[in-house]
C-alpha cells in the first residue's frame, strides 16, 4: 500500500514541482483514499484520483490598475477550475500577497471534496490574486476589483463558475466585483455569492463558516457526551471565520480567550464577551485595524507580538486564520494542556505532523474540508435562492446549515469510524467526499 501511495504521489509531484501546499493537500487525501480505492473494484484501472489531482482548467492573467498616486500597479489573477463532475465550479477568491499557483491549487483540490460533502450540487474551484488589500484605500480596492473582474467575467457565470470570498475578500470586494460583472454582462445573476443582503445575498452567509464550524464541533462533542457550555476556547484569526466562530461559542456558553492576526495574538483571561466581540468586529471590519489595539480598550488582556495562541491552555481549539498555522510543536502543546477537540475553521491550518499528534492522542479532530464547509453550503443556498428569486428567513437558513453540518458529521462517521471506535474524521471526510465525485466521473466517461 505504502508503495502504491508513494508512486502515485511521485507521479503527481513530477507534474507539479515547487507546489508544496498542493502536494500536502494531495498527500493527505491519497493516504486515506487510495486504500479505499484498492478495496473497491469499480475504481480500478480508472485513474480517478490522478484525474482529480489535475485541474480541468487553470486561468492566469494580468491585473493592471492605477493607485492613488497615479502609479500603474501590476498583480497576477488566477482561477483554478478544478472539477465540475457534480456541479458548476464553486469556491472563493483570495487576495493576499502569499497567493500563488500552489496555494490556489491546494485550496481548489480541497474544495472539490468539501463541496461534495455539503450534499449540494457544486463542483470545486478557487481563485484570487497576490494583491494585498491591507493598507489600500477603498478607491484602490475598487479599481483593482474592477480590473480583476474585467478579465474574469468571461470565464464565470451562474451555471458555469460561481466565485465567493476568502481571505482578503469580504463584502466590500464582492460588491465591487459584482458591480463590474453586472456592468460588463448587462445582467443581474447570482454569479458571485457573499453578496449584500439587499442585492441577492443570503442571510447567515457572513456567519456560515464560523457558525458551521462550531456546529460541527458540537456534533463531535455530543457524540462524546460533552457540550460547549463552560469550555474555554482558543481561536486564531480575527477575520470573518474567527469572528462568527467566537460569536457562536459565546452564545453556547463557552469562554473565548484568544483571537489573533498576522502580527500576534491577544489573550483575555476574563473571556471575550459579546460587547468585546462587537469591538473586534468594528475594529477589523470597519476601521481595518490590528488585533493588538484590543488591549488598549481592554487593558486586562495581553498581546503577544509575533506569536500564535496554541500554548494557551484550553478545552477546544478552532484554528481560523490560514494554512499551516498549527505545527507539531503547537499540537503537542495543545494536547499537553488538556485540549480535547480541534475543529478547523481555516483551510489546512494543521500540518501533516500536527494531525498525526491529534490522532495519536485520540483528540477529536475535524479537518477543514468537513468542519468549515458551512460557508460554501450557505453559498449553495444563496445560489438556490437566486435561482428561485426568493429569500429564506434567517431561521430557515440557520436550520438548513445545522442540518448540513449534522449530515457531514454523519458521513465522516460512516467512512471514518475505526475498529476501536475512534472516529478518524480526516479519513471519513476524504472518502465520503471522494465517493460522490468519483462515481459521477465514472458515469460521465473519460472527459
Ligand atoms: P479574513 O481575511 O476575513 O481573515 C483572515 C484572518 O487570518 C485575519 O485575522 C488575518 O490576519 C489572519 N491571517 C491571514 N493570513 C495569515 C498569516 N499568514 N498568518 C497569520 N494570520 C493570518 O479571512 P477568512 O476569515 O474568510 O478566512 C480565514 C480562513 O478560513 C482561511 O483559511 C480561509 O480559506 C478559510 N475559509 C473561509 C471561508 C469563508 O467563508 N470566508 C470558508 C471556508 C474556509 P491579518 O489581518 O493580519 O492578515
Amino acid at each position: 500500500m505504502k508503495q502504491t501511495i508513494e508512486s502515485f504521489l511521485s507521479e503527481v509531484e513530477s507534474k507539479n514541482r515547487n507546489e508544496p501546499e498542493f502536494m500536502q493537500a494531495v498527500q493527505e487525501v491519497a493516504e486515506t483514499v487510495i486504500p479505499y480505492i484498492v478495496q473497491h473494484d469499480i475504481y480500478h484501472g480508472k485513474n480517478i484520483l490522478l484525474r482529480m489531482a489535475e485541474p480541468e482548467r487553470v486561468l492566469m492573467f494580468r491585473v493592471s490598475w492605477v493607485d492613488d498616486q497615479g502609479e500603474i500597479r501590476v498583480n497576477r489573477g488566477y482561477r483554478i477550475e478544478m472539477n465540475s463532475a457534480i456541479g458548476p465550479y464553486k469556491g472563493g477568491l483570495r487576495f493576499h500577497p502569499s497567493v500563488d499557483l500552489s496555494v490556489l491549487k491546494f485550496l481548489a483540490f480541497e474544495q472539490v471534496f468539501k463541496n461534495s460533502l455539503t450534499t449540494l450540487p457544486m463542483g470545486g474551484g478557487k481563485g484570487g490574486s497576490d494583491f494585498d488589500p491591507k493598507g489600500k484605500s477603498d478607491g484602490e480596492v475598487m479599481r483593482f476589483c474592477q480590473s480583476f473582474m474585467t478579465e474574469l467575467f468571461r470565464h464565470i457565470g451562474p451555471n458555469k463558475d460561481i466565485p465567493a470570498g476568502d481571505i482578503g475578500v469580504g463584502g466590500r470586494e464582492i460588491g465591487y466585483m459584482f458591480g463590474q460583472y453586472k456592468r460588463l454582462k448587462n445582467e443581474f445573476t447570482g454569479v458571485l455569492t457573499g453578496k449584500g443582503i439587499t442585492w441577492g445575498g443570503s442571510l447567515i452567509r457572513p456567519e456560515a463558516t464560523g457558525y458551521g464550524n462550531v456546529y460541527f464541533a458540537e456534533n463531535m462533542l455530543h457524540k462524546n457526551n460533552k457540550t460547549f457550555e463552560g469550555k474555554s476556547v482558543v481561536i486564531s484569526g480575527s477575520g470573518n471565520v474567527a469572528q462568527y466562530a467566537a460569536e457562536k461559542c459565546i452564545q453556547l456558553g463557552a469562554k473565548v480567550i484568544t483571537l489573533s492576526d498576522s502580527s500576534g495574538y491577544i489573550y483575555d483571561a476574563e473571556g471575550i464577551d459579546e460587547k468585546k466581540l462587537a469591538f473586534v468586529m468594528e475594529l477589523k471590519n470597519n476601521r481595518r485595524g490590528r488585533i493588538s489595539e484590543y488591549v488598549k480598550d481592554y487593558p486586562s488582556a495581553q498581546f503577544f507580538a509575533g506569536k500564535r495562541p496554541w500554548e494557551t491552555p484550553c478545552d477546544i481549539a478552532l484554528p481560523s486564520a490560514t494554512q499551516n498555522e498549527l505545527d507539531e510543536k503547537d499540537a503537542l502543546a495543545l494536547v499537553k494542556n488538556g485540549c480535547v477537540c480541534v475543529s478547523e475553521g481555516a483551510n489546512m491550518p494543521s500540518t501533516h505532523k500536527a494531525i498525526a499528534v491529534f490522532h495519536k492522542h485520540k483528540i477529536l479532530f475535524a479537518p477543514g474540508k468537513a468542519s468549515n464547509a458551512g460557508g460554501v453550503a450557505v453559498s449553495g443556498l444563496e445560489m438556490a435562492q437566486n435561482s428561485l428569486r426568493y429569500n429564506w428567513t434567517r431561521d430557515e437558513v440557520d436550520a438548513k446549515l445545522k442540518g448540513i453540518m449534522h449530515d457531514i458529521h454523519k458521513s465522516c462517521i460512516q467512512y471514518g469510524e475505526e475498529s476501536n471506535g475512534y472516529i478518524n474524521y480526516v479519513k471519513g471526510a476524504n472518502i465520503a467526499g471522494f465517493v460522490k465525485v468519483a462515481d459521477a466521473m465514472l458515469a460521465q466517461g473519460v472527459v
